[in-house]
């Protein structure tokens, strides 16, 4: 960080928020034991492997060992048995919805210097800018106006232009926006922030501006390659103010916390027992597991030399062997793949367990109310690999049987955190999902879907209702009114 930037920005790591939490004074990423659960090469038996899928199947976060005993599977019939149980439990705790989202970078200044970053603060040719009021109010007018968004994770880098007051200012103007549609308005309804770890006074800040999931990536859990790719001299390069911060925002009253990890800095392995690790720790200490869980492949960017990560990157066959094993061994929690990962990937991972992905997606700062000016590689901070519009992705998952889900009721409701995790565990949460997909995607499709859409789509939502009305009868006339008051134009029904 230069002297000057430094001097604008006092150094937000609180020791004590730190220490509280450690065992002994070692974190929970236990190295010396994660070494050894790995060094297991042994595959399980097929009897051995359908007690772990058990396991799974009745919404058990998994050992490691048994994580471990997944990651060794090579045999083509258990991977098999895998790859059905990993789509039962996705089933089992999400039905076949799917919720989609647009990633907004409301600037592009950082005063860390990750080496995989396009946007590190060496990289001089990025022109930086930030988001002023007004800008920010035309690009989510594109986003919920035009495409019909419900959902944004907001990203902001670690500097004093976009700190924390800052964040809660742009939060409150992106749900102020009310956008015309062909019914009325279109809005955003939940708001969710990747954003710098931050302290528990700034995240109860936070929570009280209505931030929807609080996401901060570990990157690497590896302590030695963490420290590698981050410069001590700056702010990320603390690893456990960073990895703390899920504890911190717990504390603060945040229930729905979203954790993840960059594959292709070190060992996919490692990095899958240490998001297990994370999501044991988070229940065990703070009674609330991760609500999302994401896994970016690294990808080339402006002024990173991927050559020096070359050792680590995580092949196709790899990735989606990941997806499976976390869908198995963390198995209420959300997956996220998004559309840094190109088309068929994202198709693939689809039938493993994902839950929710982006669409429509654009990563430069100002990009949605201008595309052709300010989508610049070289202002980004990584390239995508699909850039299809939402209307195509939700096509292809009505043609696939899936109903898109623009539902973010249960965060108005209460129901989130501990709560929410025990409603996916029982199924009871299943129900108000379902009811609530099918409302927010009839209001979706009139609102916003091409002819062609809305054809593939209609009979995926008759379907659904059918099965309302043989599955939750007590249910079925609340939904039909809501769902006829919607069809005349009212919006934002939910129950
Ligand atoms: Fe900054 Fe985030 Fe990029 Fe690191 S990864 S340089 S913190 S924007």
């Amino acid at each position: 960080m230069s002297a000057a930037v430094t001097a604008k920005f006092k150094n937000p790591i609180k020791q004590d928020e730190i220490d509280k939490y450690l065992d002994n004074g070692k974190d929970f990423i236990n190295e010396d034991q994660m070494t050894f659960f790995l060094q297991n090469k042994r595959s399980p038996d097929l009897r051995e492997l359908k007690d772990i899928l058990a396991k799974s199947l009745s919404v058990q976060t998994l050992s490691p060992q048994e994580t471990v005993l997944l990651m060794n599977v090579r045999d083509p019939d258990l991977l098999d048995e895998m790859k059905k149980a990993a789509l039962e439990v996705k089933k089992k705790v999400y039905d076949n919805r799917i919720v989609t989202f647009a990633p907004l970078y409301l600037g592009n200044f950082c005063v860390n210097n990750c080496a995989y970053c396009g946007l590190k603060a060496d990289n001089q040719d990025v022109a930086r800018r930030v988001l002023s009021a007004e800008e920010i109010k035309k690009e989510v007018e594109a986003l919920a106006g035009g495409i019909g968004h419900k959902r944004l994770v907001v990203v902001y880098g670690e500097h004093p232009k976009n700190d924390i007051n800052y964040i809660l200012e742009t939060i409150r103007t992106i749900y102020s926006v009310q956008s015309k549609t062909k019914h009325g308005v279109g809005n955003i309804r939940r708001v969710n922030v990747n954003a710098p770890p931050f302290s528990i006074e700034d995240l109860v800040r936070l929570k009280e501006v209505g931030l929807g999931t609080y996401q901060v990536f570990q990157e690497t859990y590896h302590h030695a390659t963490y420290a590698r790719v981050h410069p001590a001299n700056t702010i990320k390069g603390n690893y456990a103010w960073r990895l703390y911060c899920m504890h911190r925002a717990l504390e603060a009253g945040i229930d729905d916390v979203g954790i993840g990890i960059l594959f292709g800095l070190y060992d996919w392995r490692f990095e899958v027992l240490g998001l297990l690790y994370h999501a044991i720790e988070l229940e065990k200490k703070l009674g609330i597991g991760p609500h999302t869980i994401s896994f970016p492949r690294l990808e080339p960017a402006h002024k990173v030399e991927l050559d020096h990560f070359s050792r680590y990157r995580v092949n196709d066959e790899d990735f989606k062997k990941i997806v499976m094993i976390l869908r198995l061994s963390v198995p209420h929690a959300g997956l996220i793949v998004t559309a840094r990962e190109n088309e068929q990937i994202r198709r693939d991972v689809l039938e493993l367990g994902i839950t929710q992905t982006d669409a429509s997606s654009r990563i430069g700062v100002g990009a949605y109310d201008s595309p052709e000016e300010k989508q610049k590689k070289e202002k980004q901070q990584f390239l995508l690999g699909d850039t299809r519009s939402l209307d195509e992705v939700i096509k292809e998952f009505a043609q696939k049987g899936y109903i898109t889900s623009f539902c973010t009721a249960g965060y108005r409701c209460g129901r989130t955190g501990k709560c929410i995790m025990d409603l996916l565990r029982d199924g009871t949460e299943g129900k108000f999902c379902k009811l609530n997909a099918i409302l927010t995607f009839r209001e979706w499709l009139d609102d916003f879907a091409s002819e062609e859409t809305k054809r593939i789509a209609e009979p995926v939502l008759a379907r659904e209702i059918e099965e309302v009305r043989q599955k939750m009868p007590k249910l079925f006339p609340k939904l039909i009114d809501y769902y006829t008051r919607i069809q005349k134009g009212e919006r934002d029904l939910y129950l």
